[in-house]
């Protein structure tokens, strides 16, 4: 720590004792950014480039001071200067890269890529606002921007620019690149692309802005709001722009390497993370042609560099742009996309496999099927959607190129950086090569009926527990019972996901509590999610819990029992206080719409139970631990789609005939609420889960209750909880992405690991 010390020193002519956090934190940043530059970069022919609109990576230093292994040092050296890492830590703003969990899956394959000593770059953009930072007021989502760039930030200009042409007009691009640590291991790049001109102050009202001004919004915003065409055409700017500077870079590297651009697919593999980067197809084949080389032959190559990562059964998730659109921002990409087009319909005619439809619509999933070498879905499950219904008749046509990668996480951040104490136990129990090798954790079945070993699992929860009430305390100013049972579900807000469910238990139980029956075990539900801007049921059911929160927090008969708490602005800061506070984790979507889920993972390694319907790694989860150590709920996935085929799913059937779900439902729109919430927003949101309810909320009500209640129930057994605890950490490794990322090179990318 001698070279930290003199850096202090010499940036503040003072030590480390009389610095402020602010002062540490930025000698921090500096010294780690050194450190990662001495170890140097992974290197090799053969390079993954993962194209993603979307890296979800979260704070940096501490995870960064964990994989060069200096981390315990830091804080030793930290801790004698009278100072703490955790209040370091808070003076780093998060990044606002990203929005869920495709983001964060592309910000842990990072960690996995260079942990593993694969050559690899991630490639996306800059955005200077991110997505947008949530508010509550008024007991509605109020979004603000998310500005998270300071004078000095993990991003270092890397000093190349490319220019990339438009209708009319052309930009100039500059890349910044974060440095992704491997865990002792050298580094990737991340590699983030940025116009020069942008203009924060344009933004006003909120995260309005002048979509029309592309010259200076283009990297303001993660997914802008794409509700009229001008901010539909800005995403297709932002694509473009990412894709187009990514290829010329791409190219480039290749070029270097003594590439001739024949035999590309030797230097260069690509993985497109779900649609938003597909116009890297046409683009290379566009740049491939402009030096000498043959449409079709251009065409082939593309298609051995290209595999196609996809996210979605959700229909409306599947990007199709208008061909107008196309023409008002890329003309040169169109005659390209129409050829790509042309030579699928000679071979295959029907027009469900077609990259052009009869509406003028570009399908852009299917350009990626028809023109890359692979395309994998995220769980077993969903991959087996993805050839039985969804992609059918793709999978008739090349049932080669279908695989199937599960989604994983990296146990650094998830389990090492969010849960030392865990992390140490286990340690203490089994040796640390888990932290290498997720499956060890295998090890700790032996201790299953450790008496000793159950116990200090419970202690670990509990002082979990204690420091996430803080966090919450201060997040949300609600005053939380530590000794209550944390029922968790934090992601995304969306009507698949079910968050509606969850409230309409929490109705129920605040009913039976004014009844008469009071729980023997108060139960803390806890919710954290964003809803995108311009989607407004799934505001309504944020509306619905904030209201809630309030109803039950003042009603002194009720609060005693239970309490709900909303988490403002969740991200990966929030995410990694609250994961390892967990007893049970809500995984409650509709069986067949979630792709795989991240979240139930890091709930699982952490010592959580999961709560949940037989959907996306549910599945894979529940075979793992078995049926004791899990709660499954719901209609099957099969049935699911079944109904959607028969269109014979009602919801007012259920409503009218069952009165207690009648009960429930009604309560939404009660004096209570009423007095309390808006009309507007209860009253659309009451009517949706009567005369629709997509997301089936009322076919699993029953069933969810019954097994929700029997978890509850199940809590008291301490002993037993503690055994359902191990196992699922035990059975946790198969989730670490160092083995997704194995696969996915195995499988697909084909690269030499470094020594
Ligand atoms: C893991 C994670 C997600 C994904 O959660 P799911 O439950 O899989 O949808 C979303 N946001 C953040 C911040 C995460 O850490």
């Amino acid at each position: 720590m001698e070279t930290l010390e003199k850096l202090i020193y010499d940036l503040y002519k003072k030590n480390a004792r009389q610095c402020t956090d602010e002062e540490i934190y930025n000698a921090l940043l500096i010294y780690t950014k050194n450190q990662l530059f001495e170890r140097g970069y992974q290197d090799g022919k053969k390079k993954i480039y993962y194209i993603s609109a979307e890296f979800l990576i979260g704070k940096l230093l501490s995870n960064n001071l964990i994989n060069l292994g200096i981390y315990d040092d830091v804080a030793k050296f930290l801790k004698e200067n009278g100072k703490e890492i955790a209040a370091i830590e808070e003076v780093e703003p998060e990044p606002s890269l990203g929005n869920g969990g495709l983001g964060r899956l592309a910000a842990c394959f990072l960690d996995s890529i260079a942990t593993l000593g694969l050559p690899g770059e991630g490639i996306g953009l800059n955005y200077h606002l991110g997505l947008f930072k949530q508010l509550f007021e008024n007991r509605l989502q109020k979004e603000t921007p998310n500005p998270w760039i300071e004078e000095h930030s993990w991003l270092t200009p890397a000093g190349v620019s490319y220019t990339v042409p438009f209708r009319g007009f052309s930009l100039k691009s500059s890349l910044y690149d974060i440095d992704v640590a491997g865990y002792n291991n050298k580094s990737i790049h991340l590699h983030l692309f940025d116009i020069d001109l942008a203009d924060e102050s344009m933004v006003h009202d909120g995260i309005s802005f002048n979509k029309k001004d592309i010259l200076h919004n283009l990297t303001l915003f993660l997914y802008p709001d794409d509700s009229d065409d001008d901010g539909r055409k800005l995403r297709i700017f932002q694509q473009y722009f990412m894709v187009s500077n990514a290829a010329q870079f791409i190219l480039d590297e290749a070029t270097k390497k003594g590439c001739n651009l024949h035999d590309l697919a030797d230097y260069a593999v690509i993985q497109i993370n779900d649609t938003h980067p597909s116009m890297v197809i046409p683009e290379l084949i566009r740049l491939l042609t402009e030096r000498g080389i043959d449409f079709d032959e251009a065409a082939e190559i593309v298609s051995k560099v290209c595999a196609y990562t996809n996210h979605t059964i959700l229909a409306e998730a599947l990007e199709k742009w208008p061909m107008d659109y196309l023409l008002d921002v890329v003309p040169h990409l169109v005659p390209i996309i129409e050829k790509l087009d042309e030579k699928v319909k000679e071979k295959y005619p029907q027009e469900n496999v077609a990259i052009i439809d009869k509406n003028n619509l570009v399908h852009m999933a299917h350009m990626d099927i028809h023109y890359g070498f692979s395309i994998n879905g995220v769980a077993a499950l969903h991959t087996d959607i993805l050839k039985t219904s969804e992609l059918k008749a793709f999978y008739d046509i090349y049932p080669e190129k279908f695989n199937n990668k599960t989604n994983g996480i990296t146990f650094r951040r998830w389990l090492m950086h969010c849960n030392h104490p865990l992390t140490d136990y286990i340690t203490s129990l089994i040796g640390d090569e888990f932290k290498t090798n997720a499956t060890a954790l295998e090890n700790l079945l032996k201790y299953k009926d450790d008496e000793a070993v159950l116990n200090k699992l419970l202690e670990i929860k509990t002082e979990a527990k204690k420091t996430c009430k803080e966090f919450i305390l201060s997040n949300t100013g609600v005053e939380i019972n530590e000794n209550s049972i944390y029922d968790i579900q934090i992601k995304r807000l969306h009507e698949y996901k079910r968050q509606q469910l969850n409230a309409l238990y929490i109705i129920s139980k605040y009913l039976e509590i004014k009844g008469g029956k009071k729980p023997s075990q108060p139960v803390t539900f806890i919710f954290g999610a964003k809803a995108a801007p311009a989607y407004v049921i799934a505001k309504d059911i944020i509306h619905l819990l904030l209201t809630l929160q309030d109803l039950i927090k003042d009603d002194p008969e009720v609060a005693p029992y239970m309490k709900l708490v909303m988490v403002e602005n969740y991200n990966v800061s929030a995410a990694e206080k609250l994961f390892p506070a967990c007893d049970i984790s809500e995984q409650i979507s509709l069986a067949s719409k979630e792709a795989s889920g991240t979240g139930n993972m890091k709930f699982m390694l952490n010592g959580a139970v999961t709560l949940g319907t037989m959907d996306g790694a549910n599945v894979e989860i529940s075979e793992l631990v078995g049926e004791d150590n899990i709660y499954i709920f719901g209609e099957s996935s099969e049935k699911v789609i079944e109904h959607y085929e028969k269109a014979d799913y009602c919801s007012r059937d259920i409503y009218e005939n069952d009165k207690h779900i009648k009960e429930c439902v009604d309560f939404i729109v009660s004096e209570k609420m009423l007095a309390l919430g808006h009309k507007e927003n209860l009253e659309r949101l009451h009517h949706e889960l009567i005369s629709k309810d997509w997301f089936m909320t009322l076919l699993d009500f029953n069933d969810y209750v019954e097994k929700k209640d029997q978890a509850l129930a199940d809590y008291a057994d301490r002993k037993t909880w503690a055994k359902k605890m191990l196992v699922n950490i035990a059975k946790a490794g198969f989730f670490s992405s160092d083995r997704t990322i194995e696969q996915y090179n195995n499988d697909i990318w084909h690269l030499t690991p470094a020594k």
